[in-house]
């Protein structure tokens, strides 16, 4: 009997079985894919050298719990962090700007940057301005889940100049756009990244394939018991009387455990416990849109880029990175990935489309490319990138319990309180795990005289006297 199956290599199911194995449980990890990450996974680049990541991938000094786990991996290095926020951002005019702190407190400290884009005009900036003030002084944002983030500005957001101001954030890290994501998410991104603390958007951007940062995932659990099987697809969750009993893989392996996590999509719990998954308390799960996102990557004979990492202004191109210069790619020449979020409109153009629609954009933005020679080019396309945290989707988003013992949910799209990014998937493999750890002195509670009453997904707890 194993003591903890998870079923989902990504990083939440990485982050789960790494606490289950704090606990003192020796997990199986089951893996479908031949690599770890899910989303956040690479492969070796047969067309244009290096590795291919399956998007580019960033994340913010403020998410601390997947940083934690690098860290635990050994692979942090591989992920430095700027010592501050610092992008150069230019338009399609030749303007540019930096987006970068000052020594200012927060929310002071972006001040400065705010006052020199050339893009914004005066009353721009001091719209703005008192949208910050509010940001930082709202309270309670789960609130503001009934509307939009464009909506909730108000006239901070209204008309194109102010509107790309904020798409600059919301797009890259929500997938959506400031007139789609759900005004709670928006927010908490803005005051987390950028309002709150000088330091919390300092950007890390990975100089590696992202499968090698979860890679060493297999030695540390072995060396605590556990153990990862890639290529190993779970068929079923196995229920009985309430609880769980195990998981039956593809291959018709079963294997008998006390504790399963499922970590992965909403999909995943439906494919792997369709009954579990269409309980009322789980359902509404399912109704949880997804947002594509496409990277076009994009291979020159020459250096193109102004610098390794950039944004691009009110432009489908939104930010470029230079996969040359971030992961020390050797040759002349240079590897440049345009990362495009929020890309329904593009997601099922051929890749010829997206290359053409896209390549003027990055001469009028970058004009050496346009004197360089393209040598090579692919489109990468995740048409399910992350759950839509449009208006009114909280209510969607479900914590880690279920109304089976012994069995929890985790993915970066439970309610973390993160939008669906690594951080989010990260918090979410430990809440898992918590959340069965307190379940288990729940039972043994009950064993010894207290009384459960459990009233939805979340068990209360009351004690009687004996
Ligand atoms: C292109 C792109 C760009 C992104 N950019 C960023 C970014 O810059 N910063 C950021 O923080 N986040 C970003 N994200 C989001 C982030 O990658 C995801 O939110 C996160 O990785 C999801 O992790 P997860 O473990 O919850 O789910 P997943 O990564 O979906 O993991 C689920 C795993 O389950 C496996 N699986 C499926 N079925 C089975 C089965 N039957 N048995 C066993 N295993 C199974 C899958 O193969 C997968 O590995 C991006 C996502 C994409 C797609």
């Amino acid at each position: 009997m194993r003591d903890c199956v998870v079923v989902g290599g990504g990083v939440a199911g990485v982050a789960a079985a790494l606490a289950a194995a704090d606990r003192g449980w020796r997990p199986l990890l089951l893996e479908r894919g031949p690599v770890l990450g899910g989303m956040a996974r690479s492969h070796p680049d047969r067309q244009l050298g290096g590795e291919l990541d399956c998007g580019q991938h960033v994340v913010l000094a403020c998410c601390t719990e997947h940083r934690a786990l690098l860290r635990r991996l050994g692979t942090d290095h591989l992920v430095p962090l700027a010592p501050r926020l610092d992008v150069l951002v230019v338009d399609e005019r030749g303007r540019r700007a930096r987006l970068g702190e000052s020594p200012l407190a927060a929310p002071l400290h972006l001040g400065p940057a705010l006052v020199r884009m050339p893009f914004l005009g005066h009353r721009d900036r001091l719209a703005i301005a008192g949208a910050v003030l509010r940001l930082r002084t709202v309270r309670d944002l789960d609130r503001l889940d009934g509307v939009d983030l464009a909506t909730w500005l108000g006239a901070a957001a209204r008309g194109p100049r102010r509107r790309a101001f904020w798409d600059l954030v919301t797009i890259a890290t929500c997938n959506l756009t400031t007139a789609e994501v759900s005004a709670a998410v928006g927010a908490f991104v803005l005051r987390e990244g950028f309002l709150l603390r000088r330091g919390a958007a300092a950007i890390g951007v990975p100089r590696a394939g992202l499968s090698r940062l979860l890679e060493p995932a297999a030695a540390v659990l072995a060396a605590r018991g556990g153990e990862v099987r890639l290529g190993a697809a779970a068929d079923r969750v196995l229920v009985e009387d309430g609880a769980v009993r195990g998981v039956r893989t593809a291959a018709g392996e079963v294997i008998p455990a006390a504790r399963v996590i499922v970590a992965g999509p909403p999909a995943l719990l439906a494919r792997v416990a369709p009954e579990v998954a269409a309980e009322p308390v789980l359902a509404p799960a399912q109704r949880l849109d997804v947002t594509p996102i496409l990277n076009l990557v994009l291979r020159f004979d020459r250096p193109v880029l102004d610098a390794p990492l950039l944004a691009v202004w009110d432009s489908p191109l939104q930010w470029l990175f230079s996969r040359s210069r971030l992961c020390g790619e050797a040759g002349d020449g240079e590897t440049v990935v345009c990362s495009l979020s929020a890309a329904t409109e593009l997601a099922d153009l051929p890749g010829e489309k997206v290359r053409d629609r896209l390549l003027p954009h990055l001469q009028a933005a970058q004009p050496r490319s346009g004197a360089a020679s393209l040598i090579g080019w692919h489109v990468t396309r995740e048409r399910a990138a992350t759950a839509s945290l449009r208006p009114g989707t909280a209510a969607l988003r479900l914590g880690p319990a279920t109304p089976v013992t012994g069995l929890a949910l985790a993915g970066s799209w439970t309610a973390t309180g993160w939008p669906v990014t690594m951080e989010g998937a990260a918090r979410s493999g430990r809440a898992a795990v918590e959340h069965l750890v307190a379940t288990q002195r729940w039972s043994h509670a009950r064993t010894r005289g207290i009384v459960c009453l459990p009233t939805g997904t979340r068990p209360v707890t009351t004690e009687i006297a004996t």
